[in-house]
């Protein structure tokens, strides 16, 4: 029988591009529930999906920040069961903290955090009942390692990586697995919805320098980050497939080898102090060599060329 895959935020990107390469599987191993909150927005996926639309693919409305919308989706499910729950709905912020309202920080938790837990909860028991389950996480490498002015955004990643690293230790004792996978700057929608946040907010409350170095130092490193070491949303999507279809699926798996080099700063100094020197070095003394430094980790040679001895 086919597994049930429940994939959140399926309108674009990642997750669209997952709900399709699952819904194609050569051997028609997965019926696939993709859902977006708006379903007006499901032309994109539609077309993609091609003649698996209404085979081995339904599209399903689902707001992860509604209990509501969640309950009703999951009734639509044949039988209840989902076999496979991917949480990919997520929304980035970017900017000076003395900026940002409270209420946008928590619509960001609300999303990113408790619209996972909140789909965890209502998915668990009929996994557990079955003694089996797979629930994949599309965290980020933020939820590895803090990045400067993604203060925020990173915080309800790590969020995640506790809560699903602590639920992990219970869950295997009801053959339930869990998978955090972790991507590094993925060319979707994503970037650019974060500049046209940026460009049309004013930061009220940020101080000048602070305005200073998030415009002029942090904006064109994260362009340029994004431009040499991005990945496509159809890889991220095949690095998800490969772990749903494995037979003993890893709790955490980075998807993007080149940015490896710079999430291996912080492992390689559990003081903390190599990966945040580094970072501050890089972005407030030598703008210009952080990005020289993006270009070697894009073609490989970093750290050798850029950091001398
Ligand atoms: P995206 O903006 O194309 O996709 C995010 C999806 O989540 C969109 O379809 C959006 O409509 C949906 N969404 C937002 N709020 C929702 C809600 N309340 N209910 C349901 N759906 C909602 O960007 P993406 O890059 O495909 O992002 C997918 C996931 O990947 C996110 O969790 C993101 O944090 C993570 N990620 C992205 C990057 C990147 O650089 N793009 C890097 C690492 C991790």
């Amino acid at each position: 029988l086919p597994r049930t895959v429940l994939i959140s935020g399926c309108s674009s990107g990642i997750g669209l591009e997952l709900a399709v390469q699952l819904a194609r599987d050569s051997r028609q191993r997965y019926q696939v529930v993709a859902t977006m909150r708006d379903l007006g927005k499901k032309g994109t996926l539609e077309a993609a999906a091609g003649e698996a639309l209404g085979q081995t693919l339904t599209v399903a409305q689902m707001d992860v920040r509604s209990d509501e919308s969640m309950a009703q989706c999951l009734r639509c499910i044949q039988g209840g069961d989902v076999d496979v729950l991917v949480n990919n709905a997520g929304v980035g912020l970017v900017g000076p903290l003395e900026g940002l309202s409270l209420a946008t920080m928590q619509r960001v938790f609300d999303t990113n955090f408790f619209g996972a837990v909140r789909l965890v909860k209502a998915v668990l028991p009929g996994m557990k009942r079955r003694r089996q389950g797979h629930i994949v996480v599309v965290s980020s490498v933020m939820g590895l390692q803090g990045v400067v002015f993604n203060d925020v955004y990173a915080a309800s990643k790590f969020a995640l990586e506790g809560f699903f690293e602590s639920l992990a230790i219970q869950l295997l004792q009801f053959n339930i697995f869990i998978s955090l996978v972790e991507p590094g700057p993925v060319g979707t929608a994503f970037e650019e919805k974060l500049l046209e946040q940026v460009s049309a907010a004013q930061f009220p409350g940020a101080d000048p320098d602070t305005l200073h170095y998030f415009r002029d130092l942090y904006l064109p490193a994260s362009r340029e980050l994004f431009r040499s070491l991005g990945q496509s949303p159809q890889d991220v999507a095949q690095a998800i497939v490969k772990v749903i279809s494995s037979a003993r699926p890893p709790l955490r798996l980075q998807t993007n080898a080149r940015y490896s080099a710079l999430t291996a700063l912080k492992a390689a100094d559990p003081s903390g102090r190599l990966y945040v020197w580094s970072a501050h070095r890089l972005l407030f003394r030598w703008p210009g060599l952080l990005i020289r430094a993006l270009r070697c980790l894009a073609c490989g040679c970093f750290p050798s060329r850029v950091l001398p001895g």
